[in-house]
């Protein structure tokens, strides 16, 4: 065994969170290490899949509408650096019933934080977008600042900058195991040993490894996504089409507008199987093809032809379902961001740069106290 390269900050795996915190950290002139076990952004995490929708109302929470402010223009300026298009704002629609959180949720988020939007009734969203035939009983809040990151992109963007900025990344690199070590953290891999003075573990659904000893309540779901041909393709360009969410009677699905290659995307989050990265079923059923297209043809008949592929990807989640950004609470040397959920995407770019202040001065200006990993009682380190 080779011993001890040593760094200021090592980051455990680069999907969204560990892409944008090496990128935060580099740029700030930290020595970083980033280490992933697999490729940047793999399609065996929670970050691959070519689209994720930003939306700035939020329901879930008033401490993530300043953040995910934040994270738009942490997003611009990557697209600046990077010359990348990292972000298509084409709006967007929460669909449902007047009187459901997911409509009413948006509409006293938008009312809190003075956010421009429209509530639409469903005979005006079929006129103004010829894509949906709504029936009346529901209506559709829009977001004029929602629309569709492309988060291969966002994450090749980070770590392009991140290796200007001279971050050293190995991929196919897992760590086994750290511990604290006078100053620092000792990592082990199966092929070196590191000293980093900060660790940042960002793992995704991998995060009860490398995090055992917090016990942290996390859990894991199976998402199934499909892509499929559009029968109009003209009603379904990003200028015709914003992203959409509904909230039916038959569940909760969502989708975006047809891109190049792609089709439209199709998801669905019902009734979702319990997995870990170990045993998630990554083949997808006919049948939950089938569901998806069923829904969407009642909302979008206009939608969905032949299906063209599908995929499955992580949930992992919070009892509460926030996130977790926070210092290890048996070890300040060690952060973690993780449970991000199905939503965490967005934030990446901010939560890279919380990741940074929290490493570089153990203190961030972002609002995360209610993101702390001891909130659940349970941490037992
Ligand atoms: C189908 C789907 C749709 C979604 N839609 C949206 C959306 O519309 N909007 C939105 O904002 N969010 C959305 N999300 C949520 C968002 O994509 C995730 O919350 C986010 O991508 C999680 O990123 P992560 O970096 O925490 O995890 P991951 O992307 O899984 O990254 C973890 C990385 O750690 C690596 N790793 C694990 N263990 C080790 C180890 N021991 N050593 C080294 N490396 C290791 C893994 O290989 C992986 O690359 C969606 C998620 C899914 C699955």
């Amino acid at each position: 065994m080779i011993l001890s390269t040593s760094y200021d900050v090592a980051v455990v795996g680069l999907g969204a969170m560990g892409s944008a915190a090496t990128y935060h950290l580099a740029r700030r002139g930290i020595r970083v290490l980033a280490l992933e076990a697999n490729t940047p952004g793999t399609a065996l995490g929670s970050s691959h899949g070519l689209s994720r929708i930003i939306r700035e109302a939020h329901p879930e929470g008033d401490e993530y509408v300043p953040l995910v402010q934040h994270a738009y223009g942490l997003w611009e300026e990557l697209a600046e650096e990077t010359g990348r298009q990292l972000l298509v704002a084409n709006g967007g629609l929460a669909i449902g019933r007047r009187d459901s959180a997911h409509v009413q949720g948006r509409l006293d988020s938008a009312r809190r934080h003075d956010l421009r939007h429209e509530l639409l009734s469903a005979q005006e969203v079929n006129y103004r977008y010829p894509a949906f035939t709504l029936p009346d009983e529901l209506v559709a809040y829009f977001d004029p600042r929602a629309g569709v990151l492309a988060p291969e992109a966002c994450i090749a963007a980070h770590l392009e900058v991140a290796i200007r900025h001279g971050a050293d990344l190995r991929y196919g690199e897992p760590v086994l195991e750290w511990r604290p070590n006078g100053d620092g953290v000792r990592l082990k891999t199966d092929r070196e040993t590191y000293h980093a003075g900060r660790l940042a573990v960002t793992t995704g659904p991998w995060a009860g490894e490398l995090l055992a000893d917090l016990h942290l309540p996390l859990t894991t779901e199976r998402i199934v996504n499909a892509h499929f041909d559009v029968l109009r393709p003209e009603d379904f360009t990003a200028e015709n089409c914003p992203v959409y969410q509904l909230s039916v009677g038959e569940g909760y699905y969502y989708g975006f507008p047809a891109f190049p290659g792609q089709g439209i995307k199709l998801g669905a989050y019902n009734d979702c199987e319990s997995c870990t990265p170990e045993t998630i079923r990554r083949t997808v059923d006919a049948a939950e093809v089938g569901d998806i297209r069923n829904t969407f043809d009642r909302y979008l008949p206009a939608a969905v032809g032949a299906a063209r592929w599908a995929l499955t990807c992580m949930y992992t989640s919070t009892p509460d379902g926030h996130f977790i950004i926070d210092h290890h609470p048996a070890s300040e040397h060690v952060l973690c961001a993780v449970g991000f959920g199905g939503r965490g995407f967005k934030f990446s770019s901010v939560v890279g740069e919380i990741v940074a202040d929290l490493a570089i001065t153990g203190r961030t200006g972002h609002p995360i106290e209610f993101l702390s990993a001891t909130r659940f009682g349970r941490v037992s380190a």
